[in-house]
């Protein structure tokens, strides 16, 4: 790693040790960006590593509500305005139990970057609540959300900080969400995305993320000269991202063979198709967290109890779930099995020592930051949506998802492509989206 970057990151890591997931974030980045610091002595004349390893405002509030029995509870919430220099901050809420600022603070510098590379006008943001909505009634739900933005509406702003979904925000916190704001502040405006169809939501937002990581794998195969169609896939998690992967890949003739939940994992040799994948979507509305029913509702397929997918043979493999849900070992399974490509779709959802052992083993690996922008991307067309006063047809948002995701595609091999000719899709989104951002600092002075 560059001197500079190693002094930036001890500095971090002395100010908060705890916050492991945003070190971990900061030092993936780090370790690409050297060549471009050497080359531009402004990086370190502007201090542009102290600066984005601090987020430009957090805020911090209380989010009281009642449950079903009349009594309060509290959850904290957070909104990490990250970086504002491409544009409004821009990224989703996550509400889970194991939100921290340290997982915020991660999702937010990720976000920076990923949103840098679409080469839309976004900066980075992140935010959400510790609150469970697992296994809470839609008036519990909403009792949180309309507290929750009690606080949250005055920082926010179509020009200012555009929220959208992430893990445990779904349509429906959204709606809740949009609700409470525009009561608040007396607005309608797009000043949050993954909005219902029918109020300001876009068409293909949805299945964007999915749909976005599955163009970005054809591209990924057509640099090998190969293609996706009788691929065998397999992926983690069930959730909406999980649903557009399963849903793309299997139109376009590959087979998502195994997808996995808390349980355990399903195996479905015939391969993922529409009607299950809406299953699957059902099964995530039901609030069980559980994916055993599928294996009863389509024969043919078999649930293992309490395992992990990983260690089903296929030729790529897609975490869609949450991060570090792929360890050093899970890597190691994988590499055994013959698998050829990873693309992560989860946010950093490889540890260190999977990637590690990925590149040991020659298993070409796409960070989530470029795999998974097209969700971002996609929130970004509901603004200029919301920003014209228009709708656009799913075709059109469809193609310039596509667009949106060969562009990215193409910057991660500019700025990654090696000597070899292999090419280093970390250091090529890293490099790629870090000049960018960079460059906007640089040029808006102090
Ligand atoms: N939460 C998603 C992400 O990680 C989407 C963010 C958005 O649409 O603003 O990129």
């Amino acid at each position: 790693m560059n001197e500079y970057a190693k002094q930036v990151l001890e500095l971090r890591r002395k100010q908060a040790p705890w916050e492991t997931e945003f070190l971990q974030s900061v030092e993936e980045l780090f370790e690409s960006i050297g060549d471009v610091i050497e080359s531009d002595p402004r990086i370190k004349q502007y201090r542009i590593l102290e600066r984005l390893t601090i987020p430009e405002r957090i805020v911090t509030f209380q989010v009281p509500w009642v449950d079903r029995n009349g009594e309060i509870q509290v959850n904290t919430g957070w909104r990490v305005q990250f970086n504002g220099a491409l544009g409004p901050y821009k990224g989703g809420l996550r509400c889970h139990p194991s939100v921290t600022l340290s997982t915020l603070k991660f999702l937010g510098f990720e976000q920076t970057f990923k949103n840098a590379l679409t080469t839309l006008p976004m900066g980075g943001g992140k935010g959400g609540s510790d609150f469970d909505p697992k296994g809470k009634t839609e008036l519990e739900v909403m009792n949180f959300c309309n507290s929750f933005m009690r606080e949250l509406y005055r920082h926010i702003g179509a020009q200012v900080d555009v929220p959208a979904g992430d893990l445990g925000v779904g349509a429906r916190e959204i709606g809740f969400f949009f609700g409470a704001y525009r009561r608040l502040a007396n607005n309608y405006s797009g000043v949050l995305t993954g909005k219902g169809v029918g109020w300001g939501g876009s068409l293909v937002r949805a299945e964007a993320t999915g749909f976005g990581a599955i163009y970005f794998v054809q591209h990924m195969l057509e640099e090998l000269k190969d293609t996706i169609a009788g691929k065998r896939i397999i992926i983690s998690g069930f959730g909406n991202v999980a649903w557009g992967t399963a849903l793309k890949a299997s139109r376009l003739g590959a087979r998502v063979i195994a997808i996995s939940g808390p349980d355990g994992y399903i195996l479905d040799e015939a391969g993922i198709n529409e009607e299950k994948a809406a299953y699957m979507l059902e099964l995530r509305a039901s609030g069980r967290d559980i994916v055993s029913p599928y294996a009863d509702k389509f024969p043919g397929s078999k649930f293992v109890a309490g395992r992990r997918v990983w260690e089903v043979p296929a030729d790529i493999a897609m975490p869609c779930a949450i991060q570090n849900e792929l360890n050093g070992d899970d890597a190691e399974l994988l590499a055994k099995n013959n698998v050829r490509m990873v693309a992560e779709v989860s946010n950093m959802g490889c540890t260190p020592e999977a990637i590690a052992a990925f590149r040991k083993h020659g298993i070409i690996f796409a960070p989530g930051k470029a795999v998974n922008a097209g969700g971002v991307a996609t929130s970004c067309l509901e603004m200029s949506q919301n920003a014209g006063h228009c709708n656009w047809g799913a075709e059109e948002v469809d193609a310039r998802l596509h667009s949106i995701m060969t562009g990215i595609h193409a910057t991660c091999v500019k700025y990654g492509r090696k000597e070899s000719g292999e090419i280093d899709y970390v250091a090529g989104a890293n490099i790629a989206g870090f000049i960018r951002v960079a460059n906007a600092m640089i040029a808006q002075g102090l």
